[in-house]
């Protein structure tokens, strides 16, 4: 869509929680009635395409306690130690970092453009009232341009944009490109509804021709939480299991191992036949890996490439199968 350039959407997520088992590393959030929690969460950035629904994911950045921190580690101090390592990792890949509302703010940006990398952080009205007012006082004099594009189900979407607007009312405040998608339905009575909103700060600048494709990108973001975190906690992965908390670092290496697994079958989705006709033939990911599991608990196979051949066809190999049924 935009050549020389992967998008990159970036998000948090938590992958053991206990109120028994800790260790130093743990987040520690204190409740009301006296009760801690200990968990530990990871910053993943995944590669990702609007019309695609396989995702890339990349090595993650553990979000967890260090020794003589009184502060807690947190998300934005993370974002802060992966977006050099992304670079330090691949010097050479053109990245747009997509994020949520939490990183459009000055200090961020200012990393993701220092290491040479572009992005598309949601901006709500909210957090940025400067920046929508200096928008809303350039409406004014017509310096917000905009498009509307009729689809096949009736439904409009608005877009807006404005280049060089500043992010806020610091004095070394950045400027930054704004766009915006509104989705409007047409109601019975011939009033407008609008059913999806959502806006966005980026450094590439914003146009006619590109405003739909930048919408779209920005828009791919939820796949992060739905493909891949939602993925490695329900669809056979087992994520959040607690295999083993251990002392210093296993729980986050045993997520790594968990990820690397997924890494390969997203690899396998795209370019293994072999494996696309089973994902074709077992439906659910869960049901797949149920029944690779069981196979694999009674006979012993040589290769992966001969697991997966019995599992498309096990008459093949002389054995009576009961009719298939879904999980
Ligand atoms: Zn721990």
């Amino acid at each position: 869509m935009l050549p020389g350039l992967y998008y990159g959407a970036m998000d948090a997520t938590e992958y053991f929680s206990s109120k028994k088992i800790s260790c130093p590393g743990c987040l520690t959030c204190e409740h009301a009635n006296g009760d801690i929690t200990c968990s530990h969460k990871t910053l993943q950035v995944a590669i990702m395409h609007p019309s695609m629904s396989q995702v890339i994911p990349l090595m993650p950045e553990a979000i967890h306690n260090t020794d003589g921190k009184l502060k807690q580690d947190c998300e934005m101090n993370a974002a802060k130690r992966l977006i050099p390592k992304l670079r330090q990792e691949y010097p050479k890949l053109g990245f747009i970092i997509g994020g949520d509302a939490l990183f459009s703010k000055q200090p961020i940006i200012e990393d993701v453009l220092s290491n040479r990398m572009h992005y598309f952080f949601v901006a709500k009205p909210d957090d940025h009232e400067y920046m929508m007012a200096y928008i809303d006082a350039a409406r004014q004099i017509n310096g917000v341009h905009s498009i509307s594009c009729p689809q096949k189900d009736g439904k409009i979407h608005r877009y807006e944009w404005a280049n060089d607007v500043p992010l806020n009312k610091r004095k070394d405040g950045i400027r930054v490109n704004y766009f915006s998608v509104t989705i409007i339905s047409m109601q019975k009575d011939g009033n407008e509804k609008i059913t999806f909103r959502s806006s966005w700060v980026t450094d590439l600048v914003v146009d006619k021709s590109n405003v739909v494709i930048f919408a779209k990108i920005g828009r791919c973001r939820w796949k992060i939480e739905n493909e891949c975190f939602n993925t490695l906690k329900n669809q056979g992965y087992a994520a959040e299991h607690n295999y083993g908390h251990g002392e210093n670092h296993l729980a986050f290496n045993i997520y790594l191992f968990t990820l690397i697994a997924f890494l390969f079958h997203q690899v396998f989705e795209l370019t293994d036949r072999q494996y696309q006709a089973c994902r074709k033939k077992f439906g659910s990911k869960t049901h797949l890996w149920e029944t690779l599991r069981s196979y694999v608990k009674i006979l012993v196979f040589d290769t992966w490439e001969k697991l997966l051949d019995f599992a498309l066809d096990p008459v093949k190999y002389g054995v009576t199968m009961l009719p298939l049924r879904g999980p």
